[in-house]
């Protein structure tokens, strides 16, 4: 009876005490595997089916672990590509997060852009008429007389463009030394005149834009050379220097 009894006293400690460590291994297996369930939301029946060795918590909890980062990594990456949400948002708050920011950050960003100032300013009111030119000659007394414009010098066959908006009033050779000549009249009392041209593009009351082609630059005329001879008229034929004249109108000609 007391060998009997030592024995089952024996035992009875030793089985209690073994089986609550082994339950408390399986509860933190449990636990280990409710955890990788939270952080994956997947893969909970491996961990739960794996029982309450020792090698498989290690492997099992290592992968969880890798596994979890790699999926915390992918959700920073569609975080960040997305919109900016805080860290902390939980899985199930992304979904809403992200289909509610992009739509006041799109229309945030299309709105500064001023779209209809650009298109509303295609060309400015006045312009160059020959870009990129070398002047040759600038307004001014030359070799005893008036030299009544400013020579713009670009091979031969560079187009003339109209300086500002206006309608053409003469084009043609008048025999008078300017060869080829345009007037276009800009109707504020001011016209500009394009001489010495290989050929005329535009006609008799013809409206123009700004920057538009009128001809193209030649040495018809009393020429030495293909050049655009230009000049600005204050009324029909008041030659006026179209330097500063062109320069408050923000064109530097050079000169
Ligand atoms: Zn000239």
């Amino acid at each position: 009876m007391q060998e009997d009894s030592s024995v089952q006293n024996e035992n009875t400690p030793d089985t209690a005490t073994e089986q609550p460590r082994r339950a408390g291994r399986r509860n933190r297996l449990i636990v280990l595997g409710a955890a990788a369930l939270v952080a994956l939301g997947l893969g909970g029946v491996a961990v739960a089916t794996t029982g309450p060795d020792r090698p498989a918590p290690t492997a099992v909890s290592l992968d969880a672990q890798s596994r979890a980062e790699a999926a915390s990594r992918a959700d920073r990456s569609t975080r960040e590509s997305s919109a900016p949400i805080s860290p902390s948002a939980s899985p199930t708050a992304s979904p809403t997060a992200t289909s509610a920011v992009p739509t006041p950050t799109k229309t945030a960003t299309a709105k500064p852009k001023p779209k209809p100032k650009k298109t509303a300013k295609p060309t400015p009111a006045w312009v160059d008429p020959m870009p990129g030119a070398s002047v040759t000659s600038c307004y001014g007394q030359r070799w005893g007389t008036l030299h009544a414009g400013i020579d713009l010098a670009l091979p031969s066959g560079t187009p003339i463009h109209a300086a500002a908006a206006g309608t053409v009033v003469q084009a043609g050779d008048a025999a008078d030394g300017y060869g080829n000549s345009v007037f276009v009249d800009h109707g504020n009392g001011y016209l500009t005149h394009y001489a010495h041209q290989s050929r005329i593009a535009v006609t008799v009351g013809q409206k123009v834009k700004a920057g538009q082609v009128i001809g193209y630059e030649g040495a018809t005329g009393d020429a030495t050379g293909p050049h655009l001879h230009f000049e600005v008229h204050q009324g029909m034929w008041n030659q006026i220097d179209p330097a500063p004249f062109m320069r408050t109108r923000g064109v530097d000609l050079g000169c």
